[in-house]
């Protein structure tokens, strides 16, 4: 059986100082052996995070990255660095990132296949508009991004990346999408992990639900075959990330 992965996206938010300050508060909140615990930090953030969490089951991850080594990209961070903070995971793709920042399909393939060749495991994002779920295309757009984003990705790499799905609708707006439409998203996604790959490899890959997760939404989304687990926004930076983590309990 796949173990859930939970993982919070900070997003901007949290200087230094409050990430510590939240790291000590969610720390005893966030502990269950059945579930891998991601907090992806602000890159800013990211060594003082590893520092408070050291000795917890809090695993650090990073919320972007370039796809070049190193070299003259000003502002940028690198795989490298990534790897020397001890950074495990890393959102590629987020839709925030594709809408303010000019990420594409192919840039976040350049970046998937960057963060394996270092070791580092992707939490690719992928997700539909209001407007492609109202015109009935969500699923052939899903399709879509996923087969590029994964384009020379072999399988035993494939078999260890998270894809989260975030319907774009329901981010930051309080509207999860209803236990269904996620369920029916995450199984097409499956399925063609399962077409490019052999249903080993779909077996393996763990899919999670992102878009206004909630304690009280929790529990019945991560029960469905197909969710994994949940990329949390605005709720991990709460008390209530503690309740998320610790959904089965
Ligand atoms: P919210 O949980 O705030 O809706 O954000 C979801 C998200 O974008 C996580 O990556």
């Amino acid at each position: 059986a796949r173990k859930k992965i939970i993982a919070g996206n900070w997003k901007m938010n949290m200087t230094p100082t409050e990430a510590v300050e939240l790291v000590n508060t969610l720390k005893p909140l966030v502990v269950n052996e059945d579930v891998d615990v991601v907090f992806c930090v602000p890159a800013i953030d990211i060594i003082p995070v590893m520092e408070a969490a050291k000795g917890t089951n809090i695993c650090v991850g990073a919320e972007n990255m370039y796809y070049e080594d190193k070299g003259a990209y000003t502002g940028e961070i690198s795989p490298a660095m990534l790897v020397d903070a001890g950074v495990k995971y890393v959102v590629i793709g987020h839709s925030e990132r594709r809408e303010y920042f000019a990420e594409s399909d192919e840039t976040v393939n350049k970046k998937v296949l960057k963060a394996f060749e270092y070791g580092i495991t992707p939490i690719v994002c992928c997700g539909e508009s209001l407007t492609q779920r109202e015109q009935g295309i969500t699923i052939d757009w899903i399709r879509q991004q996923i087969k590029i984003a994964f384009l020379n990705v072999p399988a035993d790499k494939a078999a260890e990346a998270v894809i989260a799905y975030e319907p774009i609708w329901a981010i930051g707006t309080g509207k999860v999408a209803t236990t269904e439409q996620a369920q029916e998203v995450c199984g097409a996604i499956r399925a063609c992990i399962a077409e490019i790959y052999d249903e080993a490899t779909a077996e393996a890959i763990r899919i999670q639900y992102g878009g206004s997760v909630s304690a009280g939404s929790a529990p019945e989304l991560f029960a469905q075959p197909d969710i994994d687990g949940g990329l949390v926004g605005g709720a991990s930076l709460k008390p209530d990330f503690g309740k998320i983590v610790c959904y089965n309990k």
